[in-house]
């Protein structure tokens, strides 16, 4: 038998299938999975995976493009560029672009232009209402058919509880999923960081936590009444996940994403008046951060994704206060999430689950697996391997990261995107 690609002697994981075994992975012509075992044949190309893992491309369901309308701070290539050096072949890119991802003409754009680069697939989320205003609603069912895979207002809340109530009673009917920036605008407006002893030392205006967990439990409350599936993107909080937690255990189809810095990182990191540790929600205290940990590792938080928001230097560098919000993620989400599997916080089957299956799942995604006969999306990866971030160094046009200067354990070393190598020894090959 001649088959086209091998993969040999890696740690082979695909959490959809229980599989972790030290074994081979072949791959067909058309650039699907063909099997995974013991290889007696030849293969036009091999690739030797031992001492690596290799596993499902990954999936961020949470990512800023940019395009159209600010390409200068990153667009759909020099993402997808980004997401491949990161090892993630599936993302999906939220709507607060110029225009909004409030129209089908915008979904398809994005769409095509996506097949276009060819390295990542890229699926957008559409807005909730109609510029991201908070008050008229999209027309849902017709970005659905576009393509979108999920609703959301985000880089916004949907502030207001009338149209919220009525996004999610409309969604219900049709089985899509809202994603909530969960920030009530009245308790955070002005505010940089998170607020507490931080805040007070720095004398900026904080954040409280109340301004997300007062958000979530509304939102939990509408969406029990539509029976809706509803998500909360980038989790922070203590008494956010604890609201999960109980909607979950009463039944609700209420789900929740972290981003690796709110498990990573405190509000301390912004001492120094650091820019690139400002995000939306910001770094809390320790107890938000293990209380994050936490809901990864009962499954309260079923998904790992990155709010990957690059911006250019000059909407970084004036202040904290004023400094744009958000940080960059996609090629540091899998070093950064290893940590949890080092702390035995989570299996590393578990963990890449939270990008792969779990969010494939969430938003019927195919992709996520190394079932036989799915496109070989694969990424491998050297567990132990070290760097140093530099920032200069990153592929995405963002380079606002807090990790810049620090050393990472755990490498991507290939990424293959439908059975072709698109990332291989610290290039991207488009
Ligand atoms: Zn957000
Ligand atoms: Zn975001």
């Amino acid at each position: 038998m001649t088959i086209a690609l091998l993969i040999s002697g890696g740690r082979v994981i695909d959490p959809a299938n229980a599989i972790d075994e030290i074994c081979d992975i072949w791959i067909d012509a058309n650039g699907s999975i063909a099997g995974i075992g013991s290889f007696d044949g030849e293969a036009d190309q091999h690739i030797d995976a031992s001492g690596q893992i290799v596993c499902p491309g990954l999936i961020d369901m949470h990512v800023h493009l940019r395009e159209p309308g600010q390409e200068w701070k990153e667009d759909i290539e020099s993402g997808s560029r980004a997401a491949v050096a990161g090892g993630v072949t599936s993302m999906c890119c939220m709507p607060n672009t110029g225009p909004h991802i409030d129209h089908a003409g915008v979904v398809r754009q994005i769409i095509e232009r996506g097949h276009q680069v060819g390295l990542c697939n890229v699926h957008p989320i559409g807005a909730v209402t109609k510029n991201l205003d908070g008050k008229e609603l999209t027309e849902m069912r017709e970005l659905s058919r576009a393509g979108c895979v999920a609703f959301s207002d985000d880089g916004m809340p949907i502030w207001h509880a009338g149209v919220m109530r009525k996004a999610l009673e409309y969604a219900s009917s049709f089985g899509f999923m809202v994603i909530q920036h969960a920030e009530e605008l009245n308790l955070t407006r002005g505010g940089a960081i998170n607020e507490g002893w931080v805040s007070t030392q720095l004398g900026v205006t904080g954040m409280p936590v109340e301004g997300e967990d007062s958000m979530i439990a509304r939102d939990i409350m509408l969406a029990r009444r539509a029976d809706a599936r509803y998500h909360v993107a980038h989790i922070s909080s203590q008494g956010g996940v604890a609201l999960i937690r109980a909607a979950q255990a009463e039944g609700l189809n209420v789900t929740t994403e972290a981003a690796p810095h709110h498990f990573a990182l405190t509000e301390e990191e912004v001492l120094g008046f650091n820019v690139d540790a400002k995000m939306s929600p910001p770094l809390r205290t320790e107890a938000d951060r293990l209380a994050v940990m936490e809901g990864l590792r009962d499954g309260t938080i079923a998904v790992i994704a990155t709010d990957h928001a690059p911006h250019h230097e000059d909407d970084k560098r004036c202040g904290l206060s004023c400094a744009a919000f958000g940080i960059v993620g996609l090629e540091t989400m899998l070093p950064v999430s290893l940590e949890l599997v080092r702390n035995g916080i989570l299996s590393m089957s578990d963990m890449l689950a939270k990008m792969t299956c779990n969010p494939a799942r969430l938003l019927d995604l195919d992709a996520g697996t190394l079932s036989l006969g799915a496109a070989a999306d694969i990424t491998i990866f050297n567990p132990d391997s070290s760097w140093v971030v530099d920032r200069n160094k990153l592929v995405s046009k963002g380079k606002n990261t807090p990790w810049h200067g620090k050393e990472l354990t755990g490498q991507v070393t290939t990424t293959l995107k439908a059975g072709r190598v698109v990332f291989a020894e610290g290039c991207v090959h488009g």
